[in-house]
């Protein structure tokens, strides 16, 4: 099997969401080697730093936190789907995804590749990224899909305070299906049959947490 890792390097500088809620990534020395004998960092960073996966308790007062999400849906068969190279403000559909999914199969855990990576530590990363249609996020659950994971910031389009705030995180997350986000490298993998490993950091609590994602072809 030849893994492939999908987690954006996390580093001091990476970009995070610019709603001024989040907290940057740093790594601080506290120790050092020639001073301590020893090296130990301070790690600070919002829960929705990099590649990541959202608790329900994200958006929903109860529910799964991180912590609690069930292995047997972070670890497991999944299936990528291509959607090409998408452009800015691109509305994923229903037809789009349905349409390159096997017919009359259950799939448990479903990755969308947009390219969307292509833009990381670039300004436009944060501005227009794809987003789902909400007929397309109706077809997920419809599908009895347990995990959705993108490589763009969000299934849903930018708040701007005049459209709805986050809808279709809220749909998702009320249906427990488990959400990742800031996927990259989805190139390297060929589309269809995966194995996905998606592990959050056992935050007690955690309404999210950066989590290391790889996959490899089955
Ligand atoms: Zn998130």
């Amino acid at each position: 099997m030849k893994f492939v890792d999908l987690t954006l390097p996390m580093k001091k500088g990476m970009p995070f969401y610019p709603s001024g809620l989040h907290t940057p990534f740093s790594a601080e020395k506290t120790a050092e080697i020639g001073a301590n004998g020893r090296e130990i960092r301070r790690i600070e960073m919002g829960s929705h730093c990099g590649t990541h996966i959202d608790g329900m308790t994200h958006f929903l007062k109860n529910g799964w936190s991180v912590d609690k999400i069930p292995l047997s849906i972070l670890v497991g068969p999944a299936y990528l789907v291509n959607l090409g190279k998408l452009p800015q403000d691109s509305v994923i559909t229903r037809k789009d995804v349905s349409d390159r999914l096997p017919k009359g199969r259950k799939i448990e855990r479903l990755l969308l590749r947009a390219d969307w990576s292509r833009f990381w530590e670039k300004k436009q990363y944060f501005n227009g990224w794809p987003h789902l249609s909400e007929d397309c996020c109706s077809f997920i659950a419809e599908k009895g899909i347990k995990l959705a994971g993108f490589d763009f910031p969000s299934p849903d389009e930018t708040f701007t305070g005049k459209n709805l705030d986050s809808p279709n995180h809220k749909f998702f997350l009320k249906k427990k299906i488990v959400l990742i986000e800031y996927l990259t490298n989805l190139g390297k993998l060929k589309p269809g049959n995966i194995f996905l490993i998606a592990l959050p950091l056992r935050i007690a609590g955690g309404d999210g947490s950066p989590s290391r994602v790889v996959a490899y072809n089955i």
